[in-house]
């Protein structure tokens, strides 16, 4: 038999009704069906086969925790805690249960969070550029000389729980990039969001990107008003540092001509495509989604007839992360963007319909399950030597690129790998 509680419904109805009143309606946690169609979507039930560690049993927490006002033993709690926050639940749902929205309102009540104080310095670290700025010029001295090979070897690391956010480090950009990249008879600009990490880490993706939108015909302007989209601390409680960030992009943004706000990491996408209803205080918050636009998706709308790129690999793979899946749902937009490839064989990732662990901060707050998630991924791989797997995420591809592999596939934004086909000779 099931282990699971079946729960009433009567105090349901009347909170579904509060909120039809006050707004668009939204499923209570007590409309949940208990039919269990989220189960197969969900990474960490699917890693664990335990209920408690799946959609219905957390949506039954946050019932307890919302409409009951009850405490939580810390066991349930801590299956709250093991969530990606992946909404692959949500996405499936027939009854339409507005998941995030339910763990962002039980979160300011999680007290307890599975972030250390090196976590919260690091979100510290996410949101303040200029010390970002400051640091970052050293972190490249201290990668390319022996104190990284020598503090490793110390310990030093392991015995402050720095071990893995120190193996993800890759050596940062110390340069930036410039406020605008203009072409000759330009149609139009566009704003380019960088995010917090990609400016130093994941430059190449910027660049590439850069160059496609020029080709297409338009300048790109990189304000550096501009902060981190605010994700990371919405989604680890840190509400009021998310609200600032998101409110200072919202006034770099609303102030430019552009025609479209461009983001290349879906992980930054999703958040800013949702500052509405994030930040209904904010009069300008509309005006700034209506032209957020993923970097495929503009790329199509612009792309020139007489620009053909040719494959530079006959077969490449599609990873989908979660971000784009469930809650941008443009996935088509890459497809259709590397379709226009001459040559190209696009095949899907197997099961891109599961979370490949990175989840933001939790690849680190969560080292067994994130490991977990990612191997399984890469081991659909295994008998493809020299694979090319695309991902429009930087934290999933950072987190790929972690994984052990015999021989480990090649891990780029699509924007790079279409880049690479176009220009390269
Ligand atoms: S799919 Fe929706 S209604 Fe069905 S068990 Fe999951 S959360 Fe409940
Ligand atoms: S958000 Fe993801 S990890 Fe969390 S319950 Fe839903 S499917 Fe499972």
């Amino acid at each position: 038999m099931d282990s699971f509680d079946f729960m009433d419904f009567d105090s349901g109805s009347q909170n579904a009704e509060m909120h039809y009143q006050n707004g668009p309606y939204l499923p209570e946690a007590s409309d949940c069906m208990r039919c269990g169609v989220c189960l197969n979507s969900c990474p960490t039930y699917q890693l664990t086969q335990d209920e408690q560690e799946g959609p219905r049993q957390r949506v039954q927490s946050l019932r307890q925790l919302i409409q009951h006002q009850e405490t939580l033993d810390s066991q349930k709690v801590e299956h709250l805690q093991n969530c990606i926050q992946c909404r692959a639940c949500e996405a499936v749902c027939p009854s339409q249960m507005a998941y995030a929205d339910y763990f962002e309102r039980a979160q300011q009540q999680l007290t307890e969070r599975s972030f250390s104080t090196w976590g919260k310095w690091g979100l510290q670290l996410v949101a303040r550029k200029k010390l970002r700025r400051i640091l970052l010029p050293w972190m490249k001295v201290y990668q390319s000389t022996k104190w990284q090979s020598w503090l490793r070897k110390s310990g030093l690391f392991d015995g402050l729980g720095l071990a893995r956010a120190e193996n993800y480090l890759s050596e940062p950009e110390s340069t930036y990039l410039h406020s605008e990249y203009t072409v000759q008879d330009a149609q139009g600009s566009v704003a380019l969001f960088t995010g917090c990490l990609a400016e130093a880490f994941d430059r190449k993706t910027l660049e590439d990107a850069i160059k496609l939108i020029n080709a297409c015909g338009y300048n790109v302007i990189v304000s550096d008003s501009q902060q981190c989209c605010g994700a990371m601390h919405y989604h680890n409680g840190d509400v009021a540092t998310a609200k600032d960030l998101m409110q200072q992009n919202i006034d770099a943004f609303a102030r430019l001509p552009y025609e479209a706000v461009v983001y290349c990491a879906t992980g930054c996408g999703s958040q800013l495509t949702e500052y509405s209803r994030l930040m209904p205080e904010s009069e300008k918050a509309g005006d700034v989604v209506a032209k957020v636009m993923e970097v495929s998706r503009f790329l199509n709308q612009h792309w020139p007839d007489d620009l053909t790129p040719k494959a530079v690999n006959s077969e490449v793979w599609l990873h989908h992360p979660c971000s784009q899946r469930n809650v941008l749902k443009n996935q088509q937009d890459t497809l259709h963007l590397l379709q226009r490839i001459g040559g190209q064989r696009v095949q899907e990732l197997p099961e891109n319909h599961l979370c490949c662990g990175a989840g933001g901060s939790y690849m680190l707050t969560h080292p067994e399950q994130a490991d977990a998630l990612r191997d399984r991924k890469l081991a659909h791989l295994t008998d493809q030597p020299q694979a090319i797997l695309l991902s429009a995420n930087y934290g999933c591809a950072l987190h790929l690129t972690k994984g052990k592999h015999s021989s480990p596939p090649k891990i780029m934004h699509p924007v790079s790998y279409l880049s690479q086909c176009l220009f390269s000779e």
